[in-house]
């Protein structure tokens, strides 16, 4: 894969990029059908999870988080209506998923690889972006914000495969990847395609004694689920792009839920 790989970033420049004419190729993305069961699957083949808590510990700490959105102390009732319908559940399993499982997953699914940069497991540039293609992400998606009394949220673009390319080794403090689905754009047919990628090892755990990793680790997959539910970064919030800060809160605000709730709709319908 890796020849297949490098031929492919050598030609990100031109528009549309290899990645999403792949898209295009491997087809649409099957509606939701108004299913509101979302599943957090956690693919972790080494283990890397026990450096931080028992995966049971992480799984419950996650899906208790995300079955309390629609109960955010201060959230705007309507918001809390939209919310509640959605069930999460949250799967830790030790594989890497096989070509066939993740042609599998469909619109409610949340993969989210656990992978590192150091060590025997280390996985290269390459390798990432190879999953990247498997996984079918397009080289540009959006995030997006509340503002005013729009209809709908504010979006940025995120360049997929140019930021893996220079965060994933060279960007030790970089410890996850959020990529949403084309939610907000009417009839995409790359909605379905977000995929989330955690840093472990390295500055993951560095200085940190293990007390205080269980509380890292999901903070991380909280920040992260934001942006794959379709959040931009948000200076002193969860959605802080810096770690220190965003560390230091345990809930969306009212804002980011009114776009989450829109980004699950939209999923979902
Ligand atoms: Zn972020």
């Amino acid at each position: 894969m890796g020849s297949i790989t490098r031929s492919i970033t050598a030609l990100f420049q031109g528009a549309p990029s290899i990645a999403e004419r792949l898209a295009r190729i491997q087809g649409p993305c099957r509606g939701g059908g108004g299913n509101r069961n979302i599943k957090v699957r956690i693919f972790d083949q080494h283990q890397f999870i026990n450096d931080m808590a028992t995966p049971a510990e992480v799984v419950n700490d996650l899906q208790t988080f995300l079955n309390g959105l629609d109960t955010t102390p201060g959230l705007d009732p309507p918001i809390a209506t939209g919310l509640a319908p959605y069930n999460f559940t949250v799967n830790y399993e030790t594989i890497t998923p096989s070509r066939a499982q993740i042609d599998s997953f469909d619109v409610n699914d949340f993969p989210i690889y656990f992978l590192t940069t150091t060590g025997l497991f280390k996985s290269s540039t390459d390798s990432v972006l190879d999953l990247l293609v498997a996984n079918r992400i397009p080289e540009l998606t959006f995030v997006g914000r509340r503002q005013d009394a729009l209809a709908q949220p504010v979006l940025g673009p995120v360049r997929t495969y140019t930021i893996i390319k220079d965060d994933w080794e060279d960007k030790p403090s970089v410890l996850g990847f959020g990529i949403p689905g084309v939610y907000f754009v009417p009839n995409s047919q790359t909605r379905c395609r977000k995929l989330g990628i955690i840093k472990m090892q390295g500055s993951m755990i560095e200085n940190l004694p293990f007390p205080k990793r269980r509380a890292k680790i999901v903070s991380i997959l909280r920040h992260e689920l934001g942006h794959m539910f379709g959040l931009t970064h948000e200076n002193n919030t969860l959605m802080d792009p810096n770690y220190d800060v965003n560390g230091t809160f345990t809930q969306y605000t009212n804002d980011q839920l009114w776009v989450v709730v829109r980004a699950l709709d939209l999923l979902t319908s």
